[in-house]
């Protein structure tokens, strides 16, 4: 038999059906590699083998009566910021320690319903702040890919690194991720995975920790672009449980996928050449640009004005919104207490405990930014921003159907590289934050490797509700760009 974890969703679905393998061979198969890999790449803060098996064993029933859902059967591994019924989980947060939800997120109960079977908790930055996963409360995740000659440790991106390193390293399928700034394509860049952000709104966030409420939205990543297609068909839905998802009917994303690009006008916003771009990422939109031309799309120039100022709005937004989510966790309610002499002393102390470094700073941001004499200086500023970040899209979108651009302004960085200096780190989001700010969904697909033999990726751009424009193209540039040869296994024998 073929080795079980390098196949993909949509191969795995053909098999179980053919009933080449069972889902418990395909899942025991994950679980097996989950165990040899995690002490290297720490990638599963919570492996759940117990639960995976009766869940395969389910499917396996169902399937042998020629029954199931769209994912019968197929192993997922799901970012600890999803909520899981009786299943720890902590956003990574010392925080949140031994919370166990009593319900389950809409995002993850659609997977459920379709026949998904969970290998466990991922990591991620703590409450999904970060690009690198060096916050969260578990330890770094390192990434599978190292460069060329090096057995440096390199990030698999943030927040969603574990989700990111689990599907490059085959410890999974595919993942759920979550995504405020950049937080799916990013780490999807970094590891040679794809990684979709869909538009605000196409699913529910109904149980997921919330970071900024009005910027957070949950997708897949995955090894190929027809399985983000796969399973963003499971995850979207409308949900009554959260007023922000939208009630339109999820169209069948797979069926879109190889349908090409001839007659799709792709947008090059001159912005996102920003000062001391690596000439290779030039290099990589350019290829880009040529494939999307080769495949029969007309190229053209947009202009997105507001582009320089997406950043640092976004990181008045994001912390504002974070500081007025984040004040639920007080030693009451959920998870960690920590005593003191009276009931302030001990939020205090819970609080100074149980939120790391950069969620402290992110709420003293938030907290000033929104507090009396600052508002109208910041937030508000940063919302009226927001509206013209939203315009300048809108326009592009009148003349173009998708826009091309790097996903990130570099490949995969070592560990302990950024983590000093938060400015160096946000400027990670410099392509991706833009796209979360106007609602849209954009889409990292691997493209090439760096200089220094890591993955880089091409993201893509598309009008709201029109995910479907981003798989045509993006299995363009997948198609076109050498299959990345996955990373050399050096984890599970470490
Ligand atoms: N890196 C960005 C931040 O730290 C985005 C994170 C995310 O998308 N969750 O805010």
């Amino acid at each position: 038999m073929t080795d079980l974890t390098n196949l993909t969703i949509a191969e795995a679905r053909k098999g179980l059906r053919a009933k080449s393998f069972s889902a418990e061979e395909l899942t025991q198969a994950h679980l097996d590699a989950m165990e040899k890999a995690n002490a290297a790449l720490n990638a599963y803060v919570l492996p759940t083998p117990e639960r995976a098996l009766e869940m395969a064993s389910a499917s396996d029933a169902k399937l042998g009566k020629g029954e199931g859902g769209a994912l019968e059967g197929i192993p997922l591994g799901i970012k600890d910021l999803f909520c899981t019924r009786d299943v720890r989980t902590t956003a990574c947060s010392h925080i949140l320690d031994g919370f166990t939800p009593t319900y389950e997120s809409t995002v993850t109960a659609n997977l459920w319903a379709e026949g998904a079977v969970m290998l466990g908790k991922l990591n991620n930055d703590e409450f999904a702040m970060g690009s690198s996963n060096e916050t969260s409360f578990y330890g770094n995740v390192i990434n599978p890919w190292r460069r060329d000659g090096s057995e440096a440790p390199l990030v698999p991106g943030g927040s969603s690194g574990g989700s990111s390193a689990a599907v490059a390293a085959r410890l999974c399928l595919g993942a759920t991720a979550t995504d405020t700034g950049g937080s799916i394509r990013q780490p999807a860049a970094f590891t040679g995975t794809v990684g979709l952000k869909p538009t605000y709104g196409r699913g529910s966030r109904w149980g997921i920790v919330a970071f900024a409420s009005s910027l957070d939205q949950a997708g897949p990543i995955t090894r190929t672009v027809r399985d983000a297609a796969i399973m963003l068909g499971a995850m979207a839905s409308h949900d009554p449980k959260d007023t922000t998802s939208a009630d339109l009917p999820v169209p069948d994303f797979e069926a879109v996928v190889g349908q090409g690009v001839k007659g799709l006008t792709i947008g090059i916003p001159k912005e996102y050449r920003v000062e001391g771009m690596a000439p290779e990422i030039e290099a990589l939109w350019q290829q880009g640009i040529a494939w999307l031309k080769e495949a029969g799309a007309e190229i053209k120039e947009v202009s997105l004005p507001h582009t320089k100022y997406a950043l640092p709005s976004y990181y008045i937004v994001a912390p504002a919104e974070a500081s007025s989510n984040l004040a639920r966790y007080d030693g009451v309610r959920y998870g960690l207490r920590e005593k003191g002499s009276d009931v302030i002393s001990m939020y205090e102390n819970t609080r100074e405990a149980g939120f790391g470094a950069e969620v402290k700073r992110r709420i003293l941001i938030g907290t000033y930014v929104l507090s009396a004499g600052y508002y109208d200086a910041y937030y508000l500023k940063a919302q009226k921003v927001r509206t013209l970040i939203k315009r300048d899209f809108d326009q592009a979108f009148e003349t173009v159907d998708t826009i091309l651009t790097p996903t990130t302004p570099g490949a995969a960085f070592a560990a302990g590289e950024k983590s000093g200096d938060p400015l160096e780190m946000y400027l990670n989001d410099i392509f991706t934050v833009t796209v979360n700010m106007a609602g849209l969904p954009g889409m990292s697909v691997p493209a090439g490797l760096s200089s220094e033999g890591t993955p880089l990726g091409l993201q893509l751009i598309g009008r709201a509700f029109d995910e479907e424009t981003l798989f045509r193209a993006g299995q363009v540039i997948e198609d076109a760009a050498a299959p990345l040869s996955k990373p050399a296994d050096w984890w599970s024998k470490a």
